[in-house]
């Protein structure tokens, strides 16, 4: 993550009538996407939502905002605490209205309990069916501190509940509810956003599992924004879910040359099948989408 660095933006679409996303720049090298205009970073302007998909290496963190409020959900790995403390505020965040745990594992729930020391937050939303880790112990214990001194909200998600962001709808797709799977990236949180015309599908480590659950469900249909489960993890992203939801674009969050070979070849070809632009943490750090009534821009900072 390249906190405070210098946007460039990488693509700009238009969101029309049907949930149409035609990308202006579908026919330029990456070279001459590059270099497009240069934007400064900050809170957003009125009547946008943002979606920062913050570069904390191999994990995930995403930034929302919308109507000047904000949430963050995850914050990668222990060590990317600071970073994404830093990321928050050269993004104007002065205190979070949300925050959510999509699962116990290091990558994901690590970085929250620095992201509660610096910052008051009123609510905090957390997996039904969590994967207790020490790390995950860690950040329960600092999130019940926040309950107790500052009163936050702790709320254990499940599917079928529905959240109001800023006036924005949220609908909980997994864990399902009572669920008995073992497996933890299965009970990954999964949120859908819907802002307007467009959605937003955001589900953590969601697996095979998890997916299957998710396409049988209610809320299925094409989605403007995606965030590939489980960094781009052969387990998931199977052609039955993307021909569910249909991205037009797609977040991969993942680390430089990690070791788990992320995302894998067979995801990246099954999102191009798809027809999705595909936008990667470790290759473009800090990947920012912002979405208005009619528009979707992508932006990044390498
Ligand atoms: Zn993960």
């Amino acid at each position: 993550m390249k906190s405070g660095a210098h946007r460039k933006r990488l693509a700009s679409a238009m969101l029309a009538g049907a949930l149409c996303l035609l990308l202006a720049c579908s026919c330029a090298s990456l070279g001459e996407l590059l270099a497009g205009r240069e934007t400064s970073p900050g809170r957003p302007p009125v009547g946008t939502l943002s979606l920062s998909f913050i570069d904390v290496g191999q994990g995930d963190s995403v930034l929302v905002q919308a109507g000047g409020e904000s949430y963050l959900i995850d914050a990668g790995n222990p060590e990317e605490g600071p970073n994404v403390v830093d990321y928050l505020r050269s993004r104007g965040v002065g205190e979070l209205d949300g925050i959510v745990s999509t699962s116990g594992d290091a990558d994901h729930s690590g970085g929250l309990a620095d992201v509660l020391d610096a910052f008051r937050v009123e609510r905090i939303y957390v997996s039904g069916h969590p994967k207790p880790t020490m790390t995950y112990t860690n950040f329960l214990r600092t999130a019940r501190e926040e309950v107790r001194s500052e009163g936050a909200e702790l709320t254990a998600l499940s599917a079928g509940m529905r959240l109001d962001w800023a006036g924005m709808r949220v609908d909980v797709l997994n864990p399902p509810p009572g669920s008995t799977e073992t497996e933890s990236n299965e009970n990954s949180v999964a949120v859908l956003l819907t802002y307007g015309r467009a959605r937003v599908l955001l589900a953590g480590d969601a697996e095979k599992g998890a997916e299957e659950y998710m396409a049988s469900g209610p809320h299925t249909g094409g989605v403007t924004v995606m965030k590939v489960n489980h960094h781009g993890s052969n387990t998931s992203t199977t052609p039955m879910f993307l021909s569910r939801f249909r991205p037009e674009v797609a977040v991969i969050q993942c680390g430089a040359d990690n070791s788990y070979g992320h995302p894998t070849p067979e995801v990246l070809g099954r999102l191009k099948d798809a027809g999705a632009k595909v936008f990667r943490t470790d290759l473009h750090g800090d990947v920012i989408v912002d979405i208005d009534r009619k528009t979707v821009e992508v932006s990044v900072t390498e």
